[in-house]
Parts: structure tokens; sequence; C-alpha cells
């Protein structure tokens, strides 16, 4: 996994670079209280996401605002069942019962907000 993703500035394009600038200065307003020490700049060179991670392998990225918008990072999530990546409402909203599982299993989520059955 860590040969795709790298801290190596000059292997960042200048998108990602920009992507980069972006996050460490959204980072330094706004510090998520996910993201815990040993935090470093990476870029997975195949997706050409340019992420936050912390020694526990949380992974922080910018969110897509709307323009005008202050930016905002968002943990970026992989479920371990499906392999299915994306921010918790991501995964929330779009992804499988395993993700949704996954998510409620970690404490990302509630049980489910509909409530229309009793449980199980
Ligand atoms: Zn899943």
């Amino acid at each position: 996994m860590d040969e795709i993703c790298t801290e190596d500035l000059s292997q960042f394009d200048n998108r990602e670079l920009g992507i980069a600038g972006r996050l460490l200065s959204t980072f330094a307003i706004q510090r998520p209280d996910f993201l815990g020490d040993d935090i470093s700049l990476k870029c997975n060179m195949v997706s050409g996401v340019v992420f936050l991670v912390d020694e526990c392998f949380n992974v922080g990225v910018l969110l897509d605002v709307k323009e005008g918008d202050p930016d905002k990072i968002g943990q970026f999530i992989k479920c371990p069942i499906c392999n299915t990546e994306g921010f918790v409402f991501d995964l929330d909203k779009h992804g499988n019962d395993c993700c949704r599982y996954y998510l409620v299993n970690m404490g990302f989520i509630r049980e489910s907000n509909g409530g229309d059955d009793d449980g199980e």
C-alpha cells in the first residue's frame, strides 16, 4: 500500500501541490478531532488524492465545498468488508449494508436515523 502513496513533494504534480496547500491551510484553522498524533501529508499517486494520515491510519481529505465556502476536512474511510471508499456520509448513504454496519460498529454513525423498525 505504501508504494502507491508518497510523502515526497517532488512527486506531486501542480494540481496535487495546490490541494496540499489548501489542505494544510485548512488544517491550520480547524484541526479535525479524528486525526491524532504523528500526522503526515501524503498523495495517492494512482488516484491523485492528497490526504493527511495519522499513526492510526485515520485519513482526512478536503471535502468538496460550494464555491466561496471555506474548505473543510472530512474523514475518509474504507469499508474493510467490500473495500468501498468514501466519506462517512457517502458510505452511510451510498454504501452497502456491510459499510453501514462497519460505520455503526466503529462509532462513526448511530444505528440509523429512520427508526422505522424495532431494531435487530
Ligand atoms: Zn462495505
